[in-house]
Order: structure tokens, then C-alpha cells, then sequence
């Protein structure tokens, strides 16, 4: 049998079955003469072969040609070439199959990351409104309260306010966070890059977090051996928000009493930085998702804590380090604490 029957192949097999079964028909039932027969058989088989070959070739084949082009044509989206160069000696109804298959096979493809696109895109905007519902309630729930009354109760007036003006700083701080995340993501971003020494940077963050640290007891320091210059090449003021964030991290889930220490390691043409604190540490099933947005290990903690973050720190970390063709890594141990590290181009 012929796997792939061209016209012409049907076109004979049709005819050729036709034609002998009129023959058979005129010669055994009607007992016709065998001349006649002869005849009919030719005439039936040419005729019909000539119908059957033209309808297949030029009404059904040509079409499936022009459909399987024009797939293939958008798919590649070069019309032109695809025209020029398309064989009409291929078999069109396998090439047709072929380029169907593989074309819902991209198409499905294409499908499934547009799902994925939008599911983000659905939950990136659930985890918004949530997190800006939350100071947006305190506020109003505060304003409302010393509208009804309160401002004239000495008692509670001055701390409503407090409140409510914290629960500002933190919509501020959250819209700053968005703000940063999104110019990270569009790409559009200018990376300044410097030469700076990392030691003098950290110690400049150490000395911004000083107060903070101070309320929890927690010592703020450089390794030994590590306090000297590391110089490195970079974006000096998005590095500086990767030590604000790590530090800060290292001192809101550090324990009291506790240190948190910073180290430079030179490896080939990079140096390592880390930050290390002495707090309670993240269980292991956590550690891959903790540089997702709003991933937050203690959901009602972090979020509901006087330092409660945005959620979005580790996130904007991974961000910079990454536009920096750099990497970013932790390791932590449950009691003990958590590292947090990550490179930068070393330069003389
Ligand atoms: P947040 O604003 O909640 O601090 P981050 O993106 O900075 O958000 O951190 C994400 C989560 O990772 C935090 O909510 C916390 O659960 C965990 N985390 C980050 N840094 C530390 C750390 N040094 N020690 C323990 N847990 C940490």
C-alpha cells in the first residue's frame, strides 16, 4: 500500500475499481459481448480517472496547498520567502499535519504563559490591595474615631495620631517599595556604576540603623580580618538599599542580645559580602520562596509587627543584585540565625 497516496494514485485505484466493476456487471448479468465490454471498461476507466484527478487535484489538493501555506506562512510570518520557496511536490496533506501539530503544540505553548502572565499579574494585585488595605483601615479607623469624639479625650487623642501617622510612614513606605520594584522589572533601568569601597558603605548603613539596634541590644559588626577596604564596581545607591534591607532584616528578626556581623570574601574577580544575624532563623522548606514578593515567613507577624515590613525588601534585593548580573544566596539555621549573601565585581 502507498503511505501517503498522491492524487493521481486515488484518482487510478477509484477509476480502476469502477471501470471493472461495470465490466464485470455488462459481462456476467447483462452478457454483453466481450468487444463491448472492452470498450466500456476503457471509456469508464479513462473518463472517470480524468473526473476523480482533476476534482482531487485542482478542488481539493490545490485548496489543502493554499491552507497549509498560509499556516506556515503566519507562523513564520515571512509571507514572501515562504511563497517563493514552497514546494508543491511535497505531499500537502502530510506537510499539512505536520505543520498543524506543531503549530497547536506552540500555540498551546504560548497559551499556557499568557495564563501564567495573567495568574501573576491576578495575584500581584490581590497581594496589593491587601497589603495597602491594611494601614489604609488603621487610619481611617483612627481619623473616624477622633472625628467622633476622641480628639477632645487627652488620654487617647495624641496616641490615636501616632498611630495613624505610623500607619502613613508604612503606605509611604509600601508605595516607595512598588514604586522601586516596578522600575526594576520594566528594565528600563540605568545601572550608575562606581568604584567604592563596600566596608566604608556598610558601616554607613551600620551607622543609620544605630538607634534600632540599640533598642534590641544587638551589636553591629565588621568580621575580623574584614575591616579594611573592599573596593568594587556597582550602582553605589541600590547596593546601599540591598545593606539597608539586610540589615534592617538582620535587626527586626534578630533576637535581643543578639550580633549581626558583616563579611568580605574575595573569589576570583568577585568579592562576596555577607550579612549574618543571630536571630531565630528560617525553617528550610521556606528558604526558596522568601525572595518572592510579599512572601513573608511569620505571615501575621511581620505583618502586624510595629517593624513589620512591606514584604517586598528580599524581593527588590534579588532585583538589584540580579540587574547587576550578580547572585544572591542564604542559608539559615533554625536557633542560630541567618545568613544572607550575595557579589559584586571586585576592582583594584
Ligand atoms: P519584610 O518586609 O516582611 O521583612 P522581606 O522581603 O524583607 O519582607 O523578607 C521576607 C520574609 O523573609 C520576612 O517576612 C521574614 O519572614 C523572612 N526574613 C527575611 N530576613 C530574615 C532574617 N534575617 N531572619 C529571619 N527571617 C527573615
Amino acid at each position: 500500500m502507498i503511505r501517503n497516496p498522491k492524487p493521481i494514485h486515488i484518482a487510478l485505484l477509484v477509476s480502476g475499481i469502477l471501470a471493472l466493476a461495470i465490466a464485470l456487471v455488462l459481462y456476467f448479468v447483462l452478457e454483453s459481448e466481450l468487444i463491448n465490454v472492452i470498450i466500456i471498461f476503457t471509456l469508464t476507466a479513462g473518463l472517470s480517472f480524468f473526473l476523480f484527478f482533476y476534482t482531487l487535484e485542482f478542488f481539493i489538493y490545490r485548496k489543502i496547498k493554499l491552507i497549509y501555506k498560509t499556516i506556515h506562512s503566519l507562523k513564520t510570518q515571512k509571507y514572501d520567502a515562504v511563497i517563493e520557496n514552497f514546494s508543491w511536490e511535497k505531499d500537502p496533506i502530510f506537510e499539512m499535519s505536520k505543520e498543524v501539530i506543531n503549530w497547536a503544540r506552540d500555540k498551546k505553548m504560548e497559551i499556557d504563559q499568557l495564563k501564567k502572565v495573567a495568574d501573576f499579574r491576578k495575584e500581584f494585585l490581590g497581594n496589593v490591595s491587601h497589603e495597602l488595605k491594611t494601614p489604609i483601615f488603621s487610619i481611617q479607623g483612627y481619623l473616624h474615631t477622633l472625628l467622633d469624639g476622641a480628639i477632645y479625650d487627652e488620654e487617647v487623642n495624641t496616641k490615636f495620631l501616632k498611630k495613624a501617622a505610623k500607619s502613613t510612614d508604612r503606605l509611604s513606605d509600601l508605595v516607595a517599595d512598588l514604586l522601586e520594584i516596578s522600575s526594576l522589572e520594566s528594565g528600563e533601568l540605568q545601572m550608575n556604576l562606581d568604584r567604592f569601597d563596600i566596608n566604608s558603605l556598610t558601616k554607613d548603613v551600620y551607622e543609620q540603623f544605630e538607634i534600632k539596634a540599640k533598642e534590641k541590644n544587638i551589636e553591629l559588626l565588621i568580621k575580623e580580618g574584614c575591616n579594611k577596604p573592599f573596593f568594587v564596581i556597582a550602582d553605589k545607591f541600590r547596593i546601599r538599599t540591598v545593606l539597608v534591607n539586610l540589615v534592617s532584616n538582620s535587626i527586626k528578626y534578630g533576637k535581643e542580645h543578639g550580633v549581626t556581623s558583616a563579611s568580605y570574601y574575595v573569589m576570583g574577580d568577585n568579592i562576596l559580602i555577607e550579612i549574618a544575624d543571630t536571630g531565630d532563623g528560617i525553617s528550610q522548606e521556606f528558604l526558596p520562596r522568601i525572595f518572592e514578593r510579599f512572601y513573608r515567613v511569620d505571615k501575621s507577624r511581620s505583618r502586624s509587627n510595629e517593624a513589620g515590613g512591606t514584604g517586598l525588601g528580599l524581593a527588590i534585593v534579588k532585583h538589584i543584585i540580579e540587574a547587576h548580573h550578580q547572585a544572591v544566596n542564604v542559608r539559615s539555621t533554625i536557633g542560630k540565625g541567618t545568613t544572607f549573601g550575595f557579589t559584586l565585581k571586585a576592582i583594584q
